[in-house]
């Protein structure tokens, strides 16, 4: 990581006080950044090298940054604010203090079923958002893009009353790591560089067409939501079992791999690995988008409903 001495500055960009560089990309780096007029507090800062691009790259952030002004749901990232100066575009987005689910996963080597479920069922109800009532599909969702709060603690049986101490917080609710999710709390999805509006929010028609929409559009449209869907499974496998479902050296390989459908639950990685976890994974890794899950499938499964029945029964 950088220090704070390091840190560049930008033209147009004086209200935010860099702290730190947390990422970077081809085209950007992304700064945690404090508000100087203290309204929002500590921001994340996506710099966009605008000079190095040609106009169609810049059109992509432009677009990236419109679709993000259109959607609003709990896991995904706010955008903030949007400027330019002639060299950089700036995208000041909420701040997700914990990094990429990424690191995390590396870190813990593999995620627990009941973390993975608390983790996948946050990114599917984003993805249930953007697909059916944004209209909009994300193509690029991998852990990378995956961002999280490490809030310490979960939803509480027994809340303290409004009003009590900062430093009681902790009790108010069970610890995360005493339930096994190793202090993750809210995930969000990130990085709409790739993703694109089928539904056109105000007319709710697919995107372009006034109601002579050719049926290979409308499954067009279909089929780009089951990409998001086929990204899922394979992030849902890489955190029960920390490696992904498709990889070889050799990337002509691993596209002949991945085009076949071929992967394995590898023993003996998966032997302790319920099957209904299995099951839900085999109906997202199919390789046909028509009998590949929807979200609503998905969010239907055994797996992931015994436990959205366990915490609305518990409220
Ligand atoms: P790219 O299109 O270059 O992949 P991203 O939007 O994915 O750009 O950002 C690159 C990286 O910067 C992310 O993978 C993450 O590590 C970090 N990052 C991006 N946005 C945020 C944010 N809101 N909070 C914390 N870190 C972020
Ligand atoms: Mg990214």
């Amino acid at each position: 990581r950088e220090s704070k001495g390091k840190l560049p500055k930008y033209p147009g960009l004086e209200r935010w006080n860099l702290v730190e560089k947390m990422g970077d990309g081809a085209f950007s780096n992304v700064y945690r950044a404090k508000d100087s007029q203290g309204q929002y507090g500590e921001v994340a800062i996506k710099v966009v090298r605008k000079f190095e691009m040609n106009s169609s790259q810049r059109a992509n952030i432009l677009k990236e940054v419109q679709i993000m002004r259109q959607i609003d749901h709990p896991n995904i990232v706010k955008l903030i604010d949007f400027s330019e100066a002639r060299q950089y575009y700036y995208i000041i987005l909420e701040l997700c203090p914990g990094g990429e689910l990424f690191h995390q996963i590396v870190r813990l080597t593999y995620f627990s079923e009941d973390l993975s479920r608390h983790v996948i069922i946050q990114v599917a109800q984003a993805l249930e958002y953007l697909h059916e009532e944004a209209g909009v599909v994300h193509r690029d969702i991998k852990p990378e893009n995956l961002l999280f709060y490490p809030t310490p603690f979960v939803p509480t049986k027994n809340p303290k009353p409004k009003g009590a101490d900062e430093e009681d917080k902790a009790d108010e609710g069970e610890f995360v790591k005493g339930v096994g999710s190793g202090g993750i709390g809210t995930i969000k999805i990130a990085d709409f560089g790739l993703s694109k509006v089928i539904w056109d929010n105000q007319t709710m028609t697919p995107c372009g067409t006034v109601g002579y929409t050719a049926p290979e559009i409308v499954k067009d449209e279909r089929y780009s939501k089951s990409v998001d869907m086929w990204a899922l499974g394979c992030v849902l496998y890489t955190l029960l079992c920390g490696f992904p479902p498709f990889y070889d050296e050799s990337i002509q390989v691993l596209t002949e791999k991945v085009a076949r459908g071929q992967y394995t639950f590898l023993s003996p990685w998966w032997d302790d690995i319920s099957k209904s976890a299995q099951d839900l994974i085999s109906h997202l890794l199919t390789v046909n988008p028509d009998k590949r899950y929807s979200i609503k499938q998905f969010l239907d499964h055994p797996w992931i409903r015994e436990s959205l029945e366990e915490t609305q029964g518990a409220s």
